[in-house]
């Protein structure tokens, strides 16, 4: 699929910044990119857009220091400055751009508020699709990232074609800080995103038996509301020889090259059929991107990928019937990416879901803060004796 990402914010800019390395790294040309941000030392810290590519809002009202965790303030900006990521996105072209992604994180200020904005002017514009990969706080980062985050999920939904989510709070390990986790938190978004946005193109190996290309992403997403994507991998057993270098499809998935198999280690039919079953029901039951109740899943797409030899059409349409036994829906759509590679990897897109109780946590946190806010605002004022007369009204 081709897709022109735009990095909103430090979050956003960061993992776009991610995506564009892994396009270079495994030679493709999928992907195209700009960040825009309030803050400058974000762009400048970023190692793999073009320089031109990074723009600068809000020069003017916050001179470059960005907008702290104001997402009002950063709405406002990108209302007034439009046209300056407008003409970014010109200059840079959409060329056969099929969809845009706009990447940010909801808690803070800039991503939170700019990124609705852009989605309402994109859709505008251009006929393609408008996604959001939007990142969720966790909890410890305080209630003002909750508060941030369910507004600008609250107006996403409404402006984008469909809200792809991460929570960061499913995703850290036990004891480990929300900053240190960043590094493999976006290891594990662009691992999981790549390799699906990826699907429908030309490969080293050739077009899949059952390809899955763009417009079946497209229709999976048409639904709208908020999404989750579930990943699983699985060592091959039967894969041919693979070179000692690590093949593209090991660099997707951030694997080292292990040694030469044996030939009699070959899976026949039915092995191959259950193993695709069972590892695309481990992507779906495993750790999604946003922990979801997934039977209430309107339509879903499955992507298999990994050696030719391995993607087996029989398992991959047992696991979609399987899918779709599970999902509140009936569309499920699927297909196959093939690889070198001495994995098999099952990508699960649930799209369009009903329940994520991260979500409506999110959303009465919000509501409580709301209220708390305003209930300080009333009563929280230190009170000067009324008969001492100002020096002026
Ligand atoms: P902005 O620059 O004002 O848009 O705000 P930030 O992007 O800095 O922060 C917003 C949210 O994104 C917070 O909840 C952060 O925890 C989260 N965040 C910041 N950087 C990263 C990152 O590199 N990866 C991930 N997964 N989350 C991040």
């Amino acid at each position: 699929m081709k897709v022109f990402f735009i990095g909103f914010g430090q979050a956003g800019g960061k993992i776009v910044d991610r995506f564009i390395e892994f396009d270079n790294r495994t030679n493709g040309s999928s992907f195209r990119a700009i960040a825009v941000n309030t803050a400058r030392t974000d762009l400048m810290g970023l190692q793999h857009l073009n320089f031109e590519d990074r723009v600068l809002i809000g020069q003017t009202s916050v001179k470059g220091h960005g907008v702290g965790t104001d997402n009002d303030t950063g709405a406002q900006i990108t209302f007034d400055e439009i046209d300056i990521i407008m003409n970014a996105i010109d200059r840079k072209g959409i060329g056969d751009t099929e969809a845009f992604i706009i990447v940010s994180g909801l808690g803070g200020g800039t991503g939170s508020g700019g990124s609705p904005v852009l989605a309402r002017h994109l859709k505008k514009i251009y006929k393609e699709p408008v996604y959001v990969l939007g990142i969720l706080p966790a909890p410890e980062e305080g209630r003002l990232y909750s508060y941030n985050a369910a507004r600008s999920l609250a107006t996403l939904v409404k402006e984008a074609d469909n809200v792809i989510l991460f929570d960061n709070s499913a995703w850290k390990n036990e004891g480990e800080s929300i900053k240190g986790a960043f590094d493999r938190l976006n290891d594990e978004i662009v691992r999981r995103f790549g390799l699906l946005f990826r699907a429908g193109e030309i490969g080293q190996l050739g077009i899949g038996e059952m390809v899955v290309d763009s417009s079946e992403i497209i229709n999976t997403l048409r639904g709208g509301g908020i999404s989750s994507v579930g990943y699983a991998i699985s060592e091959v057993i039967n894969s041919a020889p693979v070179e000692k270098d690590r093949s593209f499809f090991d660099r997707i998935i951030g694997r080292k090259q292990i040694e030469e198999r044996r030939p009699e280690d070959k899976l026949l039919g039915e092995d191959k059929t259950s193993r695709i079953l069972s590892l695309v029901r481990r992507a779906m039951l495993g750790r999604l991107t946003l922990p979801c109740e997934y039977t209430t899943t309107s339509r879903a797409l499955v992507l298999v990928a990994g050696p030719p030899d391995d993607l087996d059409r029989k398992g991959i349409e047992k696991a979609k019937s399987w899918v779709e036994e599970n999902i509140a829906g009936v569309e499920v759509r699927g297909g196959d990416y093939p690889a070198q590679s001495r994995y098999v990897a099952a990508v699960v897109l649930l799209a369009s879901i009903a329940d994520a109780p991260r979500v409506t946590n999110l959303l009465e946190i919000a509501k409580e803060t709301k209220a708390t806010s305003e209930r300080i605002d009333e009563e929280n004022v230190l009170k000067l004796d009324e008969s001492i007369e100002p020096l002026f009204e």
